[in-house]
């Protein structure tokens, strides 16, 4: 008889995303569809930039050829995309990270949860609330949970809060935790982190030897200068922790794939009889035992981000998206909404009007002006009394949007 991972069944329906599919398919059966505009998902909406294309088209062209095909390629990406992302994300930054660092994959939403493939089951663990769900369910499906208490959060998780009282920064743990799951700028509530802030976290991991998860997935939305665009800036981060970057938001990649993950050679976690264990060695035999490698074609776009009519490109993506988040913010205090985020990242995170909860919200929205964005609560119970809204649209819906909820 098979046995199931019961682990999955402690998993709470996936609720956010089908709700919101629901509540709108009711609205559309007695409304004209066509006038709804989804604000709600974090997915990219402008077309790839041409360097790409045009770098995947010639890798394709390439593989027709006897001389140009490629098999297998390395499990932890090419060497020359290694070397571009080291000297243009970290060199660049002061960050000495080192190619051999840098592991190419399809993306920080997988590398993100199948870093727990080589981490111990009984670490302490953290994560803000609200939080990007993947790294909740990722550690409820391996066990490192307990069950789903009623109020949705799960026993032997720490729960970080983070809120309009603390500015959206989550305070550091009163008790020790092994592992801290922080993502800057922030997915759901767009806020970001300075370098004196995120010392402190840094700080306290080496104290505690813990190791940070630092998801940087929006770190190409930041604006300003003093904000920390990898945890490498910080001094002594390359001895507590990992961090995840995305093609995705950047260059458009969500339906392409392409990501990385830094694991510096430094990063030690510890076995059970206290001896110190590097976990590159670890990160690199998981990566060549269960993963085959990203496209060479697709290696070959990514590369292309960092061309010089690639960066361009990507900026103006960049340019593009942050514009319609200020219009967001601008129309939205106008309107007299306390509004959050929408600076250094593509999302909005709006206070939503006295007494009411946020389904409250996405169900006034979507009554009155056919705009659908995305309750807070669905991230998590500190994220009840808030709403999302995310810059990724074309100007005119964005626009159009904005029009009607002033108006209401
Ligand atoms: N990390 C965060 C915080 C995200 O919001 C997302 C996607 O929305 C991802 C990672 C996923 O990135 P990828 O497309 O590289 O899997």
């Amino acid at each position: 008889m098979v046995k199931v991972n019961e682990n999955y069944l402690k998993l709470k329906a996936g609720y956010l995303f089908p709700e919101i599919a629901k509540r709108v398919k009711i609205y559309s059966q007695s409304n004209n569809s066509s006038e709804i505009i989804k604000l709600g998902i974090g997915d990219v909406t402008e077309p790839l930039p041409k360097a790409c294309r045009d770098a995947m088209g010639k890798a394709l062209n390439e593989m027709g050829t006897a001389e140009g095909f490629k098999g297998y390629g390395p499990e932890q990406g090419y060497s020359w995309l290694r070397e571009k992302i080291s000297d243009h994300d970290f060199i660049s930054r002061g960050c000495k990270i080192s190619p051999e660092e840098i592991f190419v994959s399809d993306g920080s939403k997988c590398d993100s949860s199948n870093i727990l493939d080589i981490l111990g089951k009984d670490n302490s663990i953290a994560v803000t609330d609200p939080v990007y769900p993947v790294y909740v369910d990722s550690n409820v499906m391996t066990g490192r949970t307990g069950d789903a208490l009623i109020n949705g959060t799960y026993k032997g998780l720490t729960y970080l809060a983070i809120n309009e009282e603390n500015n959206f920064l989550p305070e550091l743990p009163q008790k020790k935790v092994d592992i801290l799951y922080l993502c800057f700028p922030n997915n759901p509530t767009g806020a970001t982190i300075t370098k004196e802030e995120l010392k402190k976290w840094v700080d306290y991991a080496l104290q505690n030897n813990s190791l940070i998860l630092f998801d940087a997935a929006y770190e190409s939305f930041i604006q300003d200068k003093n904000i920390p665009h990898s945890i490498y800036e910080i001094e002594g981060a390359e001895d507590c922790a990992i961090e995840f970057r995305s093609f995705s938001k950047n260059a458009g990649f969500t339906g392409v794939r392409c990501a990385f993950t830094v694991i510096p050679k430094n990063l030690k976690g510890f076995s059970s009889t206290n001896e110190e264990i590097a976990l590159w060695p670890l990160w690199n035999r998981r990566q060549s035992t269960k993963f085959n490698g990203v496209s060479y074609i697709v290696q070959r776009g990514a590369e292309a981000v960092y061309s010089l009519e690639g960066k361009k490109e990507v900026r103006g993506l960049i340019d593009f998206y942050m514009e319609n988040a200020k219009i967001m913010k601008n129309k939205l205090q106008t309107a007299g909404y306390k509004v959050y985020g929408g600076d250094n990242a593509p999302y909005i995170w709006i206070k939503v009007p006295d007494k009411m909860t946020s389904w409250d919200f996405f169900d006034f929205l979507l009554q009155k002006v056919s705009v659908v964005g995305t309750p807070g609560s669905g991230f998590g119970l500190s994220g009840e009394g808030y709403f999302r809204l995310s810059a990724f649209n074309s100007r005119s819906n964005v626009l159009e949007a904005m029009e009607r909820i002033i108006n209401i």
